[in-house]
């Protein structure tokens, strides 16, 4: 099962920026109102993921870092309809077959947290441990059982600001969560929870400047069993704000070529001059409209009516931009 579980890490984990969407993911999904990520060497000597989530119950952690073991999707009814961010139950043996491993939890309502370490995929007896409700895992010395992957790492600035990139396009769309990024034993961005959604304009300030929103619009459009919400940057918007493009399905961060496409067939009807507009967007749709089931890692997603969203896109930015054409 050790290589079995390499060769999906393999396909999951490039880089410690992987582990860190993973394991924020896994906190999330466990209904965590806090993260608190803290890694050291750019991820490549520590990560840590700690939250206050419903945590894991003494009897099935072994079960957490078994090979295709998911508490999220109990039949292949639950795959049609996602919510959770995590489904395949392959993350954490994944990262435990190339890494130093730990995992230490305590689940809501228990009174008493334990501990299972993992060394490059050799698990060792759960033990008791201290810590509040909630879930604390570390991953060590990433790929040090990989020599050849582990050289592949880039330089520590490189990784960390993967990192960085990926806590802020989940926090994002995760707005009543607190998140907190340590770098190294300094704290580099606490984004505090917003209460409701019509606060969401304060963390896109807080993760992408008070310039993103002075230079953008709004965009809130729904029809056809489809909602689109979130900014768009003006096309006088500084090319400091070009590289700034989210886009979230259903909460979940998404590269997708029509989703691009629309986009770009938006701007180009108000003369973009070949720059890249600036965009953090949400849409919501049915889940049973979208398969998330593409790739490992689940950063693409496949439309079951491809036409009617890049259409609904199109019109949506087509229409917000309008304004800014004059
Ligand atoms: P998946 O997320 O696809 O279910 P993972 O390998 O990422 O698979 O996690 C395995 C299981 O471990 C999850 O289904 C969940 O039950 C449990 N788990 C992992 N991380 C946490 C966490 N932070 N809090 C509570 N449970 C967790
Ligand atoms: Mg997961």
């Amino acid at each position: 099962p050790e290589l079995v579980n390499q060769i999906a890490a393999g396909e999951v984990i490039e880089r410690p920026a992987s582990v860190v969407k993973e394991l924020v993911e896994n906190s999330l999904d466990a209904g965590a109102r806090r993260v608190e990520i803290d890694v050291e060497q750019g991820g490549a000597r520590l990560i840590r993921v700690r939250d206050d989530g419903g945590g894991i119950e003494a009897d099935d952690l072994a079960l957490a870092i078994a090979s295709h073991a998911t508490s999220k999707i109990a039949s292949f009814d639950d795959l049609e309809r996602v919510g959770t961010l995590g489904f395949r139950g392959e993350a954490l043996p994944s990262i435990a077959s190339v890494s130093r491993f730990s995992l230490t939890s305590r689940a809501r309502g228990a009174d008493a947290a334990w501990r299972i370490e993992v060394d490059g995929g050799r698990a060792r007896a759960a033990v008791p441990a201290q810590h509040p409700p909630g879930t604390a895992i570390e991953v060590r010395d990433l790929f040090y059982n990989l020599p050849a992957r582990r050289k592949f790492l880039r330089a520590e600035r490189t990784e960390f600001g993967h990192i960085e990139e990926l806590v802020k396009s989940i926090a994002l769309a995760r707005t009543a969560t607190e998140f907190r990024l340590g770098h190294n034993g300094k704290v580099v961005r606490i984004l505090k929870a917003v209460e409701s959604e019509a606060d969401r304009a304060r963390r896109v300030a807080d993760v992408l400047g008070e310039e993103f929103l002075g230079q953008s619009l709004a965009v809130e459009h729904a029809g056809a069993g489809l909602r689109l919400y979130g900014w768009v940057g003006l096309p006088t918007a500084s090319r400091a704000q070009a590289d700034q493009q989210y886009f979230h399905v259903n909460g979940r961060l998404v590269r997708d070529r029509l989703v691009a496409h629309a986009v770009r067939q938006a701007y180009a009807d108000v003369l973009f001059h070949g720059r890249h507009p600036a965009f953090v967007l949400f849409l919501e749709l049915d889940p049973a409209l979208v398969d998330v089931n593409v790739h490992p890692a689940k950063h693409e997603v496949r439309f079951r009516e491809g036409r009617l969203v890049h259409d609904f896109l199109y019109r949506s930015l087509d229409d917000a931009l309008s304004g800014a054409r004059a």
